[in-house]
């Protein structure tokens, strides 16, 4: 895959970015040099009811782990978000909601705003909810889901968001472990032009939760939807009965903020916990610099609440910026593929921030539905979830931003609150496939696997970060044991990303997968991404996802599933084609041993392919497949089965 292709940034980009590419350089140099001075600079972009006096106190130093930013300041985020804000834009519009159904639409100023979180804020007060209490909310892409974690935010309650399409038994998992003792949610959710029964959900994940005392019910479809007398409540009626305003919680920078389970895709989900003085440094500091965000932007981060991205790129960091977010509570497909670009043009948007997974989606639907709106009112493109293949950032840069828009491709992790390597979009040159350049403050290093530091610039392993940055995780809830074990047993000193890369000769960094997902092929290491990638690349491929299973000779194989674009038909020839294909994109040593070709690959509900999955059929070892859990279409797997390749 070519390294070569680089796209210089934009004359218009250079000249309206926040920060120039030398300014990079020093700002870079000065942010790990000197972190203290640094970052209490960084923090002023915060209002502190009592500023820090001090700023770092962190140790990688496994098995005493700890980390501490800014641990004597006091400040209250939902304040940060919303109330300092009045003065300048109480009529600003803070939330464009774009429902499900076309048509239908909301926009929220911030003086509006304002008054919904005061409300709900009294609302848990009401139901006895106190600072550090867990509250767990599954609600779909409504307003309230917004107004919601702000309110947990202004008392200083912990929230748990879990994605309003998990199953009852993942929600009550998830209330368990945190022993929430009350939930919110909504009569129903719609999506894709279907209904969700959440209160249902809700009702049946509680037979397994017993410690839930308080549900609090928000009126949305208006379905019929039995209410348990003494537990639970409709939000209207109780907003009725509590007063409008709520003073906000002073909060110490280390009190917890959220706890947020990861999405799942190699293991058991685990409690992530945030706190509040770093992370929200972190998530504005990111989101003003890295989106080249100003005043008067209309910014769209088309990810679902329940995800991290939602926490920090749609409420957090934009809200704290004084942004206007778009919250969309539909899907990339509905009723066609060219919603998001319907979306686009009704609400002007200038930048727009979506994933890997709906890029290859679209990709496969065919160019002509992105072809047919101009959108001139789109500046710049962001891309996380997943790496994102050359062939389809090179789709999204012509359909979507006909050539004109800058993509910044965001690595970053649930574990790491916000982004960690990112092109900033006036400063940094981007090559199609690679998240490019370490954020202030992180320092990306590279490891062989058996945890020796490569020092040269150009080299391949696994990636750790050197040192502590603000809006690190700080435990995972409940099992700090399981959290230094997890992230800094394995490579000591160092916090382990649990991802490949590798970093080429300008310093770039491309993610290759998983670690746990390398292949090794006859003694070489083959990321997954690579032979993802080339498959992609195939005119007829619009997805693919690569394992390994065992190999007599070459101890594994490379087994490919891939789907194919709308309106192509796969055969032995095809197969033939694209073995070929691989062989000429990266060499003989990555020829697919074996493909499938799959009309849908397993994904969890954040769009990720679950490779864990993929693996054990292809090991024709399907019997035990795990925790399936937060898998978003279950019956996709017994296609799959039906039609595996290696029947042993
Ligand atoms: P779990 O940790 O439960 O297995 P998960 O890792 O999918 O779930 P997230 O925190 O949502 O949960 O995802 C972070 C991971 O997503 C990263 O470790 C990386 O593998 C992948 N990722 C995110 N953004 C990018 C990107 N821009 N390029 C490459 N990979 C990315
Ligand atoms: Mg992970």
């Amino acid at each position: 895959m070519s390294d070569q292709l680089v796209f210089e940034p934009s004359a218009e980009a250079k000249a309206r970015t926040w920060v120039t590419e030398e300014q990079y350089e020093a700002m870079y140099a000065r942010s790990v040099n000197d972190p203290e001075g640094f970052w209490a600079e960084q923090a002023k972009r915060i209002d502190w009811i009592k500023p820090p006096t001090k700023i770092k106190n962190t140790s990688f130093e496994f098995p005493n782990v700890s980390i501490k930013w800014f641990e004597d300041g006091v400040l209250n985020i939902s304040a940060n978000c919303i109330d300092r804000h009045l003065p300048q834009r109480a009529s600003q519009v803070a939330l464009i909601w774009e429902g499900d159904t076309p048509g239908t639409q909301d926009h929220i100023t911030y003086q509006r705003l304002y008054d919904e979180v005061n409300r709900f804020a009294n609302v848990l007060k009401a139901q006895g909810v106190k600072k550090g209490d867990r509250v767990t909310i599954y609600l779909p892409m409504i307003p309230a889901a917004a107004y919601a974690v702000l309110a947990c935010a202004r008392i200083g309650a912990v929230h748990s968001v879990i994605f309003a399409g998990f199953s009852p038994d993942s929600i009550s998992g998830r209330i368990n472990d945190c022993e929430s003792k009350i939930v919110i949610t909504a009569d129903e959710g719609r999506r894709g032009g279907k209904t969700i029964a959440l209160k249902k959900a809700v009702d049946e994940a509680l037979q397994k939760s017993p410690g839930v005392d308080k549900v609090v019910v928000v009126k949305n479809t208006g379905a019929d939807v039995p209410m348990a007398g003494g537990r639970d409540v409709w939000y209207a009626d109780e907003a009725a009965k509590v007063p409008a305003l709520c003073e906000p919680e002073p909060m110490n920078a280390e009190d917890p903020l959220f706890i947020l389970y990861t999405s799942g895709s190699t293991g058991k989900p685990k409690g992530v916990l945030h706190t509040t003085g770093g992370y929200i440094v972190w998530v504005s500091m990111t989101h003003q610099l890295t989106f080249d965000y100003r005043d008067g932007d209309i910014y769209w981060c088309t990810a679902d609440i329940g995800w991290v991205t939602g926490h920090s790129y749609i409420v957090y960091g934009p809200l704290a910026n004084g942004a206007t977010s778009l919250m969309f509570e539909g899907v990339p497909s509905y009723p066609d593929a060219s919603r998001f670009w319907q979306v686009v043009e009704k609400h002007k948007v200038n930048i727009f921030y979506t994933a890997p997974t709906a890029i290859r989606a679209l990709m496969g639907a065919g160019p002509e539905w992105a072809d047919k709106y101009e959108m001139p009112s789109l500046r710049l493109l962001g891309s996380v979830g997943e790496p994102i293949n050359p062939e389809a950032w090179m789709w999204y840069y012509k359909h979507v931003g006909k050539e004109r828009c800058g993509v910044v491709d965001t690595w970053w992790q649930t574990e790491t609150g916000g982004f960690m390597i990112t092109p900033l979009p006036g400063a940094i040159p981007t090559k199609p496939g690679s998240a490019t350049k370490p954020f202030f403050g992180v320092q990306p290093v590279v490891l062989s696997p058996e945890g020796r530091l490569q020092e040269q610039t150009k080299a391949e392993g696994v990636l750790c970060i050197k040192d502590s940055w603000p809006g690190q995780m700080r435990s995972v809830y409940g099992d700090h044991e399981r959290f230094m074990s997890t992230y800094f047993q394995q490579y000591q000193g160092y916090y382990f990303s649990g991802d490949g890369c590798r970093r080429d000769e300008d310093g770039y960094y491309w993610i290759t997968g998983r670690v746990d997902d390398v292949l090794n092929v006859s003694g070489h290491r083959i990321g997954t991404a690579e032979v993802e990638s080339a498959l992609v690349a195939h005119p007829k491929v619009a997805e693919a996802a690569v394992v390994g299973y065992p190999h007599d000779i070459k101890g594994q194989g490379i087994y490919c599933y891939v789907t194919l674009m709308t309106g192509t038909t796969g055969d032995d020839a095809l197969k033939t084609e694209l073995r070929n294909w691989v062989r000429k994109e990266i060499g003989p040593i990555a020829s697919p041993d074996l493909i499938q070709f799959a009309p849908g690959l397993p994904k969890t509900r954040s769009g990720k392919i679950m490779r864990r999955i993929l693996r054990k059929v292809a090991e024709d070892d399907f019997g035990s497949l795990g925790d399936t859990s937060t898998l978003a279409d279950p019956s996709v797997v017994e296609d799959l089965i039906e039609h595996r390749q290696n029947r042993g």
